[in-house]
């Protein structure tokens, strides 16, 4: 899932800043879970740009935005409105926000910020354990990401900055723990530690650029 925080209002108004008439775009996936972009926080964000003396011409709440073809054909009957609109803004992920930008010729303007790919531990505790680097390496860790969940990234550690088992990042307030102990408990728990010895080479980072793109063959 796609992670999402609402900018602070001012940002999202200065964002606005000689614009009237507003139409809202948002998500009903994930910045729905996010509650960043569902029908419920769009509306309170009308609300609150009503009170800041902007006109709403209406608004979309789109399953998937994220999908081009989705976006224009959950659009198209909002046209109207749309057409009398001086920008879109949009409380769905930065792909929401740029499909909008694909298939309507209005400015975008971004009402939330996209923040990482994460796991749903439950509801509204998200957590970044993938940065979707293009080659999977977690084979060799039996299934703990050291790309994310180390601070270096560090395809071996730990390196000098653990400290009983957290990272030197920690914080009192956010205690963060070692990527490579706890790679080291997985490996010694499946009797896998012979692993945790074999050095690994470095990583190949070219095997995703950016922008990024994957075309599948249409299969017969
Ligand atoms: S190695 Fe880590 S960042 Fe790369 S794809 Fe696997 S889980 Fe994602
Ligand atoms: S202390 Fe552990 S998680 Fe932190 S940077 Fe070093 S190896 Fe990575």
């Amino acid at each position: 899932m796609i992670i999402t925080k609402q900018k602070p209002f001012q940002e999202i108004l200065k964002s606005l800043e000689g614009e009237t008439n507003i139409f809202l775009v948002g998500c009903s996936v994930c910045a729905d879970e996010c509650q960043t972009g569902g029908e419920c926080a769009t509306k309170e964000l009308i609300e609150t740009l009503k009170a800041e003396g902007k006109n709403v011409t209406g608004f979309a709440v789109i399953n998937s935005p994220c999908h081009v073809l989705v976006t224009k054909k959950d659009l198209k009957p909002h046209r109207e409105f749309i057409d009398k609109s001086d920008s879109i803004l949009v409380t769905a992920c930065g792909a929401g926000a740029q499909s909008v930008s694909e298939v309507i010729e209005k400015p975008v303007r971004p009402a939330v910020d996209t923040l990482f790919l994460g796991n749903v531990e439950r509801h509204g505790h998200f957590y970044e354990h993938c940065s979707m680097c293009g080659e999977c390496v977690i084979a060799f860790t039996d299934g703990i990401c050291p790309i994310t969940n180390c601070a270096k990234g560090l395809l071996n550690g730990p390196c000098g900055g653990m400290n009983k088992g957290k990272c030197e990042i920690s914080t009192e307030d956010r205690p963060v723990d070692c990527a490579w102990v706890l790679i080291y408990e997985r490996l010694k728990k499946l009797n896998h530690l012979d692993k945790f010895k074999n050095i690994q080479p470095a990583k190949n980072y070219s095997k995703h650029l950016k922008p990024d793109r994957l075309i599948l063959e249409r299969k017969k």
